[in-house]
């Protein structure tokens, strides 16, 4: 029995030794053997140079990196790929995610829990627009997603080894992980704590990704935005008729007309037309993750791979410095 531990970083060579050094520390304290997978997505500082150092100071510390910059979800999934233990935690590798909450969550693994999800109770030093989006984000997809996926969970979280097989063998391309972890089941608890600020340099994760990462968790998880175009098309069509009824009386029965010609027309037509766009935009999102899924493209491709057992898949490396 041994311990995994996925950690993606991307332009992360001002936390790396601060990380590793807690890590390290982490291992001394836990009852069995670990492992330790960085996955290196494409970083252009000195992230890689430094993995590898670590590796050859210290086998325990593996990585594979990614020959460009696939984002974290990709990140984790060749992570969740890749290891070996039975036991496989993921965490960021900007040390918001605090390692040493690890030894509490292999308690509730130890009482049966399958799935031991970190939620934040408070976040520390974040922007408070960023508090903002994130607490109404996880609020709607709450309301509207398919499964109950929990509301302040990120991807920090512990598995067992029959999750992450099942994760595996899900072939979908656009990965929203902690989504997928609600649908698969099995006991899930959380551990609450506090999520630390940065340890240093920036966020990775710009608004741009941000935005995306939420868009395909609404989009993979509820079909309620489809439908949204059908109320409101049907709403529309409920009103035209109210006014065409209305427009009847007036000119039979009322005095005069009091509807202003172009300005009603107007008003319509553009209602109208912005309805149709909009719908036509949230076809679009989910045609174009169907187009995405048929291409069939692999997930992500390996550049080096070090101290990581029989690599599989269709993502087989093109220079691999060992094993
Ligand atoms: N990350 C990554 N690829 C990316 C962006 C981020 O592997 O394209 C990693 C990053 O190195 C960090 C984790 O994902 O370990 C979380 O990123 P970040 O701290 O920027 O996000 P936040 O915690 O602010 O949501
Ligand atoms: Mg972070």
């Amino acid at each position: 029995m041994h311990y995994s531990f996925i950690i993606p970083v991307y332009n992360e060579e001002s936390t790396l030794p601060e990380l590793v050094r807690r890590l390290t520390e982490l291992a001394d304290r836990l009852d069995a053997p670990c492992e330790f997978l960085f996955v290196d997505d494409g970083s252009s500082d000195r992230t890689l140079p430094l993995l590898r150092q670590t590796h050859t100071q210290d086998p325990r510390f593996c990585y594979l990196s990614f020959a460009r910059n696939f984002g974290h979800q990709l990140a984790v999934t060749a992570g969740l790929n890749h290891v070996s233990g039975d036991v496989i935690t993921v965490l960021d590798g900007d040390l918001q995610d605090p390692p040493e909450l690890v030894i509490e969550m292999i308690d509730q693994w130890r009482a049966g829990y399958q799935v031991v999800y970190a939620q934040r109770i408070k976040r520390h030093q974040e922007h408070w627009l960023k508090r903002f989006y994130a607490y109404l984000f996880y609020r709607l997809l709450k309301r509207l997603a398919d499964v109950d996926i929990p509301t302040d969970t990120g991807d920090f979280c512990l598995m067992d080894r029959q999750v992450v097989d099942v994760f595996n063998a899900m072939p979908e391309r656009n990965r929203y992980l902690r989504g997928l972890r609600a649908w698969i089941g099995f006991k899930q608890t959380a551990v609450q704590f506090e999520r630390d600020s940065r340890f240093a340099g920036d966020r990775k994760y710009t608004f741009r990704k941000s935005f995306s990462l939420a868009l395909n968790g609404l989009v993979s998880f509820s079909r309620v935005p489809l439908r949204l175009a059908t109320y409101t098309g049907l709403l529309a069509g409920l009103f035209s008729l109210l006014m065409a009824g209305l427009v009847f009386y007036w000119r039979f029965f009322g005095a005069g007309n009091p509807l202003v010609g172009i300005a009603a027309i107007m008003i319509a037509v553009f209602f109208l037309g912005a309805v149709q766009l909009v719908s036509i935009g949230i076809l679009g999102e989910y045609i174009g993750r169907i187009y995405e899924e048929v291409k069939g493209r692999p997930l992500y491709i390996l550049s080096e791979v070090a101290g990581v057992e029989g690599v599989r898949s269709a993502t087989q490396p093109t220079s691999t410095t060992e094993g």
